[in-house]
């Protein structure tokens, strides 16, 4: 037995043995041992939720990382060791929830934004109006006016979103019906989209249908004609950032009755969707999927298409854009996710900031950018991230995991195993409970606020009173200690250039 990664520090004097920690641990880590009359902790199953030391009155527990378990080394980090150790326990593959959590280099984060000074003055947003409004969908090269002045050129379907954040996609299965609902309520109060995820949708969700991308994955689960017509727009998934080029896995134990039925499988049967559409193997296979659902929705609503970042994405986007969608998403390599291989997670795809800039330029170059909206996602992190994203060329950002820990998560990547302490991804009902739907949606919609007035600090400072004036003016971004040849991939200046 290998020392623990965390241990759970009870400060005897402090605790009144109200046994609340022992309550709130949905990981078994916390007990009373009557015969001491005391709380003891088995730091083996701790995984530093924060949940008992977040409900404890006396503010009596600390959570400390082991970091000294091994004996230190570069190459062999306890990180690795742990790995292998539970490999040959088990011999099975690892498995983890969020995102990637090695430490590549975050390109946002060597990214700087430019700002006004003297001869371009700035805009005061407190004073001033700054537009954020966006339309997600096809957009016409031109417009043809009559001679009666009336619009000749068709415009297809168009979202208008209040804001160019939305809430990426998430399943009903991943988290629980309340969890669900909160982000729906949320996206809808504050004017934008909310994906709906592989898993269909639950009835309940069906008034805020108006704010919701329903999404059809290779699993097809619960997708009908009602689930169609409900939904502001439709996706389809191809691929996931957090796991591209595999399918998605809900374990039997978390399909209740009601997501058996919301999927349309049997109950505590595990939902696997397959790593490929099984109906697509061309761009002209995605092209009838992509009218066969513009058929079945009357042609009333964009039809989305969301692949993972990877090193062609370019080349992909292009063929999805010339198969009739109307968006595509692009989601980058430290994508969340409920459950995925931890060798996929960490190690396939690429970061969203250089397949998002690939993208636009070679939409751009083709003349076909107007054909599609783009959607960043994989780690959107804040506000700058979102403004930076739209400058390489993004229409939105979307964003899962932020939402998340608004509502009260942690990251402590144990989605996976279904008892998630701060009831979101669980459909354990006595877990389930500890949100409030009510209180989640409105931290969410705070969250969403909050960053869209960042978003407009940031447009005032550079002059701007509209974020369409942001999209792909690259411009206003540089780069710093970033090399050459990504420098000119993000089709970005250096700092002091
Ligand atoms: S919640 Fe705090 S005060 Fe209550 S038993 Fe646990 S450690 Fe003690
Ligand atoms: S949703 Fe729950 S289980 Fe998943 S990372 Fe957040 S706190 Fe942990």
């Amino acid at each position: 037995m290998f020392p623990p990664q965390f241990s759970v520090v009870i400060d005897n004097d402090r605790c009144e043995v109200c046994k609340r920690c022992t309550v709130n641990c949905s990981f078994e880590v916390l007990s009373y041992n009557e015969k001491e009359d005391r709380i003891v902790a088995q730091d083996q199953k701790c995984v530093a939720c924060l949940r008992c030391a977040s409900k404890c009155p006396q503010g009596a527990i600390t959570i400390k990382r082991n970091e000294i378990t091994f004996s230190p080394h570069p190459t062999w980090t306890p990180e690795i060791r742990l790995d292998i150790i539970r490999q040959a326990e088990t011999g099975g593959v690892l498995i983890t929830g969020c995102g990637n959590d090695l430490y590549y280099p975050c390109l946002f984060d060597r990214i700087v934004i430019d700002a006004c000074q003297v001869t371009n003055p700035s805009i005061d947003p407190l004073r001033e109006p700054i537009e954020v409004c966006t339309y997600l969908g096809k957009k016409p090269k031109q417009l043809i006016i009559g001679d009666d002045f009336s619009l000749e050129t068709e415009i297809t379907p168009n979202i208008m979103i209040e804001t160019p954040i939305i809430i990426g996609h998430i399943s009903y299965g991943a988290i629980n019906l309340r969890a669900h609902k909160a982000l729906a309520m949320a996206a809808s109060k504050a004017g934008t989209l909310m994906g709906s995820g592989e898993g269909g949708l639950h009835p309940e969700l069906y008034e805020f249908g108006d704010h919701i991308i329903v999404q059809v994955a290779s699993g097809r689960f619960g997708v009908h004609s009602k689930y169609l017509e409900v939904g502001s727009a439709v996706e389809i998934k191809i691929g996931q950032g957090a796991k591209p080029g595999i399918g998605g896995h809900l374990p039997g134990e978390k399909v209740s009755e009601d997501i058996a039925e919301t999927r349309m499988i049997p109950v505590h049967t595990d939902a696997l969707s397959p790593a490929p559409h099984h109906d697509i193997y061309s761009i002209e296979d995605l092209s009838q999927l992509i009218y066969a659902l513009k058929e079945e929705t009357d042609y009333m609503k964009p039809i989305f298409v969301k692949i993972a970042a990877v090193h062609n994405s370019a080349a992909i986007a292009s063929g999805i854009a010339r198969a009739g969608a109307d968006a595509i998403t692009i989601d980058g390599f430290r994508g969340g996710t409920g459950a995925a291989p931890k060798i996929i997670r960490n190690h396939l795809g690429i970061p969203i900031e250089v397949a998002l800039a690939s993208v636009d330029k070679r939409l751009r170059d083709e003349g076909i950018r107007n054909e599609v909206s783009l959607i960043a996602s994989g780690s959107i992190r804040s506000a700058a991230d979102v403004a930076k994203a739209i400058a390489l060329g993004a229409d939105a950002a979307a964003m899962v995991t932020p939402a998340l820990i608004a509502m009260g998560c942690t990251v402590c990547q144990q989605c996976y195993r279904g008892t998630c302490a701060w009831g979101i991804c669980t459909t354990r009902p006595d877990l389930a409970r500890r949100l409030d739907p009510e209180v989640a949606s409105r931290r969410v919609y705070n969250l969403i606020s909050a960053w869209t007035t960042e978003l407009k600090e940031v447009l005032g400072a550079l002059g701007m009173n509209a974020v369409e004036s942001l999209r792909y003016n690259r411009e206003r971004l540089r780069g710093v200690g970033i090399d050459q040849k990504t420098l000119e991939i993000l089709d970005i200046k250096a700092a002091g250039e």
